[in-house]
Formats: C-alpha cells, structure tokens, sequence
C-alpha cells in the first residue's frame, strides 16, 4: 500500500536532486527522477524510510518527451592544439 496518492503538478521538481519531490512525513522527501516517469514508473521513495508514494501523471507527458528538453549533458568543447 502506499502512503498516499499524488499528483505531479504537486509535487516539487528538486534541481539538485533532479527529481520531484513530496515532503515525506518522516521529514524527507519522497522523490522520482523523470528518467523513472519516462520508464513508466509511478513510485516515489523517501530515501530515509520506507513509505512510498504513488505519483499520478500523464505518462504521455514524459514518454519520449517533445515538449520538455531533456537536460544535456555538459558538452566537452574540443580544444584545438595548435
Ligand atoms: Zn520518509
């Protein structure tokens, strides 16, 4: 059973995590990276206990993704030797 059901426009998307987050009552955070939404995956976890939640989104919205940029990678710039 999980703790609860949440909707993604409720939850809050972490920079530094890279996922959405949900206050977790324990005092953490329930996250989920889009690479788990893009998966099909409808569970976030808190890391500090074992309650999950599941996340109810529109997994059109992050299959395959169009219409949100997906982060790129840090392009290393090749350096010309002169
Ligand atoms: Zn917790």
């Amino acid at each position: 059973m999980s703790y609860d059901d949440v909707e993604i426009e409720d939850m809050e998307w972490n920079e530094e995590l890279q996922a959405y987050t949900y206050p977790c009552p324990c005092g953490d955070l329930f996250q989920i990276t889009k690479d788990d939404l893009r998966l099909g995956e409808d569970i976030a976890r808190c890391p500090s206990c074992s309650l999950y939640i599941t996340v109810i989104y529109n997994a059109e919205d992050f299959a395959g993704g169009t219409s949100k940029k997906p982060l790129e990678p840090s392009k290393q710039q090749p350096v010309a030797v002169a």
